[in-house]
């Protein structure tokens, strides 16, 4: 057959690659974001009872009210906003049928949209398909701060959309309250979209607050926010996400929605909602796994890594370069295979040939795990 690709760059996803070759070579898995450790008991049970219960059939398109309003209620306690339940509130197949559905919703074939790299990997795909053109700003390592005025300057009559990400995966840098004030400088008389990847917005430590874009009414106008469950209940498999955005935004991407998933799992929706009762359920994941970040970097501080240090998400980045001058996709593919730990290549986060000789290691892992991991990286040199 002949045919033209319309993404002829894309390759399987990094993280379905890497942790393929850890399963094929047994080396313990830090590369894919997924904890090892189990789902409250507890919210394995209300699964259990809304599926004996005869919550079988199709949710609605939109999503289940009561998770709906669940969700609208935990805003007003973190975020002080009120959030429509029906109209402002769409459930999705886990953040990345969101990061897609909006997108596709808005970005028609010429549109610019701002994009910062390192980029999670599913931004561009999503953009170029929808013949969008991805505009990348560099975040310079080790902070991997925004120049916001690098944003302003890259700013046409084309630009449709902006998109942001903290806490940042990969860098584990989070954006503050000076950061949301100069977004919201340089968008206000635009018609600029704003769509923030929020998933790790419980993953944040040493005491700094969530930026949120729910805190900023000015942004939050024009965004779309993206959040998830997987990250919050250690439930990744489940892929249930959410997208928070005013009611015109909203009834677009539902346009979209619908007819790329329809509706989402209906049980876990229904176990989601009363477990989300529970504010401790998710106050307490700093803590968590800020223990497992220390925990962690610790434990290899006296290794030939250079370590930068993670603000939130569950990674950490580490330079390898007093270790090789291998490619990061190399060096990511020895330390599985000969070394017995898997890591993800940040190369895979960037649309060029960055390769700044980093990676990517994932604390969400038991403590067992994580000490027999550093006992590896410790003797790698
Ligand atoms: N978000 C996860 C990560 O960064 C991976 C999700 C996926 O595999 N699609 O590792």
């Amino acid at each position: 057959m002949n045919f033209q690709s319309k993404l002829p760059d894309v390759s399987t996803t990094i993280f379905t690659v890497m942790s393929a070759l850890a399963a094929r070579h047994g080396a313990i898995n830090l590369s894919q974001g997924y904890p090892n450790f189990e789902v409250d008991q507890h919210l394995k049970d209300l699964v259990n009872k809304y599926v004996q219960q005869g919550q079988n059939q199709y949710a609605p398109m939109t999503g289940v009210p009561v998770l709906r309003q669940a969700i609208s209620r935990k805003k007003k306690l973190l975020y002080h906003v009120s959030v429509d339940p029906d109209d402002e509130i769409t459930i999705t197949n886990g953040a990345t049928e969101a990061i897609y559905s909006a997108i596709s919703a808005f970005i028609s074939p010429g549109d610019e949209v701002i994009i910062f790299e390192p980029a999670y990997d599913s931004y561009i795909p999503s953009i170029l398909v929808n013949g969008g053109r991805p505009i990348s700003i560099r975040l310079k390592s080790p902070e991997f701060k925004i120049n916001w005025n690098e944003v302003k300057d890259k700013i046409t009559s084309r630009t449709k959309m902006i998109m942001i990400n903290t806490p940042h995966n990969p860098t584990g840098s989070v954006l503050s309250d000076e950061d949301l004030l100069s977004l919201e400088k340089i968008v206000e008389d635009s018609d600029i979209l704003i769509l923030s990847d929020e998933v790790y917005q419980h993953l944040i430590y040493d005491g700094l607050e969530h930026q949120s874009i729910l805190l900023y009414p000015e942004l939050f106008r024009r965004s779309m926010v993206i959040m998830s469950f997987g990250k919050t209940f250690h439930a990744t498999g489940w892929r249930i996400g959410y997208v928070v955005a005013p009611r015109s935004i909203t009834s677009e991407i539902r346009k979209v929605h619908q007819y790329n998933t329809f509706s989402i799992n209906r049980p876990l929706q229904h176990a989601l909602a009363e477990y989300l009762e529970k504010p401790a359920h998710y106050l307490d994941l700093p803590k968590f796994y800020q223990q497992k970040r220390d925990l962690f970097s610790d434990a290899i501080s006296s290794s030939k890594f250079e370590l930068i240090p993670s603000l939130g998400t569950y990674f950490i980045l580490a330079y390898y370069r007093k270790i090789s001058d291998l490619s990061d996709q190399e060096f990511a593919r020895w330390m599985t295979i000969e070394k017995g730990v898997a890591v993800i290549p940040i190369s895979s986060f960037y649309s060029d040939d960055t390769d700044e000789h980093i990676i990517r290691f994932c604390f969400a892992k038991t403590d067992e795990l994580l000490a027999e991991a550093a006992e590896l990286i410790n003797q790698v040199e």
